[in-house]
């Protein structure tokens, strides 16, 4: 069998097979992570395949490093793809580049059958007037259109479509046809840019005497701004949101909502009930915007749902990162700390920045000095925190009750005392209960952080 017969097989039985194409000449952005998503949600929802193609006929662009920095990407984002140029598979191979043969092959056929013509070393497809290329996307809707409209710009000429330029690379609208066929696409998921170029990729199936398949293409991603998704919105590389200190699993569910909803205002998900709950014709056309409010309140509810160590490996980088003590404490300690802060941080970053007083006293004494603690106010505290470091028992509730009646048999207000402790324990204005924290962190350590400020 030819691998065009085994392609026309495959495609017999109905099999999903969708395929995310990227050029490997930059990043893995949010647009390509959000069509790479949308498609592996479509595979894993049919229990398809999803294929990894390489575009790289742009020699000049187009680097090994890319193609790496791209799969990584996928792979940190959990889009696990079951063909492509690392792991191979029936439809190989996924690099264009290796596959130039398969693309003169049948450029010559169509000039042997006279749809083509050969220019110098180009060869170039003949548009005939008057053929209807419309076809139904499945999120668009019918799109009406005809050879008519491939014309030369600003002139009422038919533009004949390159196939191979005269260096012999393939250009994109000839090579994804070749492609797109014989790896059994069944359906092209992607960017909405490329609505314009179907009419002419229908027009190649077709002169070939393929079967067309169904194109769902994607809204827009937008900033709050309304204006299309670029770096003037700020971080637009997948890797980006990583170092920020996002969740793979919170940009994987803020992506699949941009264009798609879960249904019930559901807004939390896994990838796996994303894919259970998938529909492509649910998604809509409607450019959805990226907002960073929304994505930072996904990452917290992620970040409150996970497992304490699975937590505490997300984090601890970033207090590495900030040149903090981590190997002192043990892990169920560390993760113990991270539970307390629960809720606190939208991303894994912010979560490290704003409990740091646990690993380490350091930044605590680069952030708080006790020189604005009034004199006046320093006997009452040395006996204040004196009662709560000789409780026998050093529980939070033991702490607060003991500092309640303080503060009331001395008919003083328990904010300047709780918030001396919080200083003098954080550096923080803001932390979880100081009574949980000062248990935490252990009667010794609290009693060292309040000799330090000489409050005991
Ligand atoms: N290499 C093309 C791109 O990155 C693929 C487009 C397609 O999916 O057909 O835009």
């Amino acid at each position: 069998m030819t691998s065009a017969e085994t392609a026309q097989n495959r495609k017999e039985k109905q099999e999903v097979r969708v395929r995310f194409a990227p050029s490997p000449t930059g990043a893995l952005h949010i647009g390509g992570g959000h069509t790479a998503l949308f498609n592996w949600l479509w595979a894993r929802h049919t229990g398809g395949r999803f294929i990894l193609r390489i575009e790289d006929t742009d020699r000049a662009r187009s680097t090994a490093a890319y193609e790496e920095t791209i799969m990584s990407g996928m792979n940190w984002l959990g889009l696990d793809w079951d063909e492509g140029p690392d792991r191979g598979g029936d439809y190989g191979p996924y690099r264009q580049s290796e596959r130039l043969d398969l693309y003169r092959e049948h450029a010559g056929r169509l000039v042997a059958e006279g749809r083509a013509y050969r220019d110098g070393e180009a060869i170039l497809f003949k548009v005939l007037p008057g053929q209807d290329l419309s076809f139904d996307d499945v999120v668009y809707g019918r799109i009406e259109t005809t050879s008519d409209g491939l014309r030369e710009k600003d002139s009422d000429a038919l533009k004949d479509i390159v196939l191979i330029k005269s260096d012999g690379m393939p250009t994109y609208n000839y090579a994804v046809v070749i492609d797109d066929h014989l790896m059994a696409i069944s359906h092209v998921i992607r960017g909405e840019d490329h609505i314009s170029n179907t009419p002419k990729q229908i027009l190649l199936y077709r002169a070939l005497g393929w079967e067309v398949p169904q194109f769902a293409h994607l809204p827009m991603i937008l900033g709050r701004d309304k204006k299309k998704l670029s770096k003037r919105h700020g971080a637009t590389s997948v890797y980006e949101f990583r170092d920020m200190g996002y969740m793979p699993d919170s940009v994987f569910n803020f992506l699949a909502l941009l264009g798609w909803s879960a249904g019930e205002d559901r807004e939390i998900f896994t990838r796996g009930e994303a894919a259970s709950l998938f529909e492509l014709s649910r998604v809509t056309r409607k450019a959805a915007v990226f907002d960073p409010d929304k994505l930072n309140f996904i990452n917290q509810e992620h970040l409150k749902r996970l497992d304490p160590m699975v937590r505490l490996a997300m984090v601890r980088p970033f207090w590495l990162e900030a040149g903090l003590p981590v190997e002192n404490h043990d892990d169920a300690w560390l993760a113990g700390a991270l539970t307390l802060m629960e809720g606190r941080g939208r991303t894994a970053r912010e979560m490290a920045e704003f409990s740091d007083y646990f690993v380490s006293f350091e930044p605590v004494k680069a952030r708080y000095s006790a020189d604005a603690v009034p004199d006046d106010l320093r006997p009452g505290l040395r006996d204040f925190f004196g009662v709560l470091l000789s409780l026998p028992d050093w529980t939070p509730e033991n702490l607060e009750e003991a500092a309640r009646r303080w503060v009331a048999d001395h008919g003083v207000k328990m904010k300047d005392y709780a918030m001396t402790l919080r200083f003098a324990l954080t550096g923080m204005k803001v932390s979880p209960g100081i009574f949980e924290v000062a248990v935490h962190l252990g009667r010794d350590e609290v009693r060292r952080r309040l000799e330090h400020y000489a409050l005991i």
